[in-house]
């Protein structure tokens, strides 16, 4: 019997969490006696009462492992403790605002028992407002950095505990998370799924964050912004040079207009 643990990087979530428990608690019924499931909550400096409510949770039932985080450092960095706190034989990541459903969860674990060590649910249609935004986004990532996998994917999967061991030996600051994915799979499937709406509360990570971790994926996984500079440089030394010779040849010619 394989064990699951299921990965929750939660910030402020407190009224998504009762929803969440139940749709995973539903899941784990349906996937008995194949496989077990249990949750691992990383509380990333929540304030409106998540820390609480996930501790009397950890006290109340003996498959809820939950890591509290002295402050808020992000949804990436809460992806990393996920990864070097994971314990099992797979590991599903998931965000806690039920935009990633729980539901998708048996057929990824049937793509594993086939022999599938990265699935991955790739957003094939979403019903968030800013679709345009992060199909751009997605488009020009998988243009400029052709070793990622041309899935457009962001959390949601499920990894073989070989693929987690192979990621926690990426130690990159800033960590573009389903770029690291691509890097330490071998080969990733993909299933089809719909990105729902946030079910309660504003996007915690917002546009900010958004931006910040398109430029970390485009940093990290193309050549193209090194390229730029390099060609921004040799644009800048060019110039130089021109301006340099244009400068000695108008104090040659000054100089031949004084008198001796
Ligand atoms: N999250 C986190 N730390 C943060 C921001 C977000 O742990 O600083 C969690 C959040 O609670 C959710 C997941 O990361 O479970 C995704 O966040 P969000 O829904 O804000 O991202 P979006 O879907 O808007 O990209
Ligand atoms: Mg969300």
């Amino acid at each position: 019997m394989a064990h699951i643990e299921v990965i929750l990087p939660i910030f402020n979530e407190v009224k998504n969490i009762p929803n969440l428990i139940a749709r995973l608690d539903q899941v784990k019924k349906e996937l008995s006696p194949s496989a077990t499931l249990s949750y691992l909550f990383i509380n990333d400096g929540s304030s409106d009462g998540s820390t609480e409510l996930l501790s009397q949770l950890h006290s109340s039932r003996n498959d809820i492992r939950v890591v509290h985080l002295l402050h808020n450092f992000g949804h990436g960095p809460a992806l990393a403790c996920g990864v070097s706190h994971f314990r099992g034989d797979l590991a599903v990541f998931m965000d806690a605002d039920l935009q990633d459903p729980p539901e998708a969860i048996p057929e990824m674990f049937l793509a594993w028992k086939n022999g599938s060590k990265t699935v991955v649910a790739e957003r094939v249609s979403r019903s968030e407002s800013n679709k345009v935004l992060f199909n751009t986004f997605y488009y020009l990532l998988h243009k400029v950095a052709p070793q990622l996998p041309p899935v457009n994917f962001g959390t949601h999967c499920l990894l073989d505990a070989s693929v987690i061991q192979r990621i926690k030996t990426l130690k990159e600051k800033n960590r573009y998370f389903p770029g690291l994915v691509g890097f330490a799979s071998p080969k990733i499937e993909a299933i089809p799924v719909h990105r729902l709406k946030r079910l309660e509360g504003n996007s915690r990570v917002g546009l900010k964050g958004l931006i910040q971790l398109a430029i970390t994926a485009f940093l990290s996984f193309s050549s193209l912004p090194v390229r730029m500079v390099s060609v921004m440089g040799l644009i800048a030394s060019l110039a130089a040079l021109i301006s340099g010779t244009a400068d000695r040849k108008s104090t040659r010619l000054n100089s031949s207009h004084v008198k001796r």
